[in-house]
């Protein structure tokens, strides 16, 4: 995030627009004035617009415009609030084109993924429209004679919606989506690298017609705009995704306040591939799962289990092809890697990849950032990178790299396999390639993660599947899917008693 010290007002340039935060249907820029950039990872003297360095006096109004549109939207009868979503997600899917370019631009991924970032938004703003029309409950008989028993779902109150910038329209989506149907107005701070994602899907939302004050966008940094959110009392629930140190800081802090949270956070995915596996079929899905996205997806898979006896011909084969994956912008059609998001992180990736050298592991291909290559000298590009021999307890195979790096473990046999899968303190997608279906059935049962793949590589959630992590990724909530319901809405059960009589619970029926 880099600050610019100009009034908003005055510092517009013509080439750049500036955008303010979204409150109670309107723009405004942060009451301080500050401002920050957004820049095209790929060539970062490209400049797509500057954005409110907002702090607690702005987050401070979007609560306050929330307040006031709560009590009308969650009276708003469950359907209606669905038809409204319905056209946000009809709204996505027109715009999908245009989104997914400014997504590209602003974050790097290729297009075809930053399309597929989209789509991942209109698959849940139809999936909870339809939730409109469901939100099911329980009837069920009562232990007493002429009584109704049934439970109810209602909002929570107050969304607070801290996002990352990996997935920039399909996290929010996912999370907004769910908040809204429910009843809750929602305070979402973006990335401070993906701002202007933010803002074209809020535009969105306002043209489906949610009504003033239920969505607000405030922009800046964890600090001065996120820890705000999650520190007002007024602010009933938090879902966060993002890494494990912000997310377990955030935990500490809602939960002195009691606050619903739900933390969606990192992993260490791993691909086992059996002596038995099609290698086909797992070089193709361990290439995409490790090098889509520049490896910065939340299931993205870092670690390659695979049985000795296969290990040399399955490596033979990923070198070869990762070394040929062409790295550029994402908007061009030539690219299968895009930039990684920051120079930041291209640090990170570098000396992960010396940490695994240094540790034992062999190169076995990339291993460089590319800014030598004049094309992209400009951009945060890091070759694809495969590390062979690397042990199940090295740094490299415990830790979150996020980014275009891949480190192959070889085992014997599925017990170990299984042992170094489930040997991280992340728990969130694991992939098993094998032509036996005794061992996929028992993998399915033995990984310890939230999502488990049977020949097909780590990524590629659908919305109407819970999606989330055991262990260390998160605190036990899903999104997606009708588990993500659970996290905006309270359980309410009722009892109607029409004996006319009184009729005591756990004391007349002994
Ligand atoms: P991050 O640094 O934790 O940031 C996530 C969000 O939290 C950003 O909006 C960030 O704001 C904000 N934030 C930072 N510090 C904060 C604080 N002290 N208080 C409140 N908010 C704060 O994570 P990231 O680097 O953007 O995202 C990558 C991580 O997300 C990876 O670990 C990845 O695995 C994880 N992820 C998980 C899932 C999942 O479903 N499990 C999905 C996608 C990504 P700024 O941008 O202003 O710093």
């Amino acid at each position: 995030m880099t600050e610019v010290a100009a009034n908003p007002a005055e510092g517009a340039r013509d080439d750049f627009p500036t955008f303010g935060n979204f409150i109670g249907g309107e723009w405004r820029p942060a009451e301080s004035g500050r401002t920050f950039e957004s820049r095209n990872p790929a060539d970062t003297r490209d400049v797509i617009g500057r954005f409110a360095a907002s702090d607690a006096a702005d987050v401070a109004a979007a609560i306050r415009a929330a307040e006031e549109a709560l009590p009308g939207w969650r009276s708003t009868p469950a359907p209606k609030r669905g038809e409204i979503m319905y056209a946000f997600g009809a709204l996505l899917a027109e715009h999908k084109e245009r989104l997914a370019r400014a997504m590209t631009r602003e974050m790097g991924k290729v297009l075809a993924e930053a399309r597929g970032d989209v789509q991942e938004g209109v698959d849940i703003a139809y999936l909870m429209a339809g939730e409109g029309r469901r939100m099911f409950g329980d009837t069920t008989p009562s232990e007493l004679p002429n009584k109704w028993a049934m439970s109810i779902r209602q909002p929570i109150g107050i969304a607070g919606i801290i996002t990352p910038w990996n997935f920039p329209i399909a996290i929010p989506c996912w999370k907004m989506s769910a908040a809204l149907i429910t009843g809750n107005v929602v305070v979402l701070k973006p990335a401070s690298d993906t701002p202007h994602c933010a803002a074209l899907l809020v535009e969105l939302m306002h043209e489906a017609g949610f009504p003033q004050g239920t969505v607000n966008v405030v922009t800046g940094s964890g600090e001065e705009v996120g820890m705000p959110i999650v520190e007002s009392p007024d602010v009933n629930v938090i879902s966060f995704t993002g890494n494990g140190a912000t997310g377990r800081e955030i935990y500490v802090r809602g939960a002195r306040r009691l606050k619903r949270l739900s933390l969606e956070l990192g992993g260490k995915n791993a691909i086992a591939v059996m002596a038995d596996a099609d290698l086909d079929l797992a070089v193709e899905g361990i290439l995409w799962s490790a090098f889509g996205t520049t490896g910065q997806r939340c299931t993205a898979c870092s670690r390659v289990v695979v049985d000795e006896t296969v290990a040399d011909a399955l490596v033979g084969r990923l070198v070869d092809r990762a070394a040929r994956l062409r790295l550029g912008p994402g908007v061009e059609s030539t690219t299968d890697v895009g930039p990684l998001i920051n120079s930041e992180a291209l640090k990170k990736v570098a000396t992960y990849v010396e940490v695994g050298t240094e540790e034992g592991a062999r190169l076995a291909t990339g291993g460089e950032p590319t800014s030598d290559l004049a094309a992209l000298e400009h951009g945060h590009f890091y070759s694809p990178t495969i590390l062979d021999g690397v042990r199940p307890m090295d740094r490299v195979a415990q830790e979150e790299i996020f980014g275009p790096v891949l480190s192959v473990i070889r085992v014997h046999g599925y017990e170990e396999a299984a042992m170094v899968v489930n040997g991280t303190r992340y728990g969130l997608s694991s992939s098993i390639y094998t032509t036996d279906t005794n061992t996929a059935f028992r993998a399915m049962n033995d990984f310890a993660t939230g999502i488990v793949y049977v020949n097909a590589g780590t990524i590629g959630a659908e919305t109407h599947l819970p999606f989330g992590g055991m262990k260390g990724t998160g605190n036990g909530h899903r999104e997606a899917g009708h588990a993500a319901l659970d996290t905006f809405t309270e359980w309410k059960s009722i009892y109607v008693d029409y004996s006319g009589r009184l009729q005591r619970a756990q004391i007349d029926n002994q």
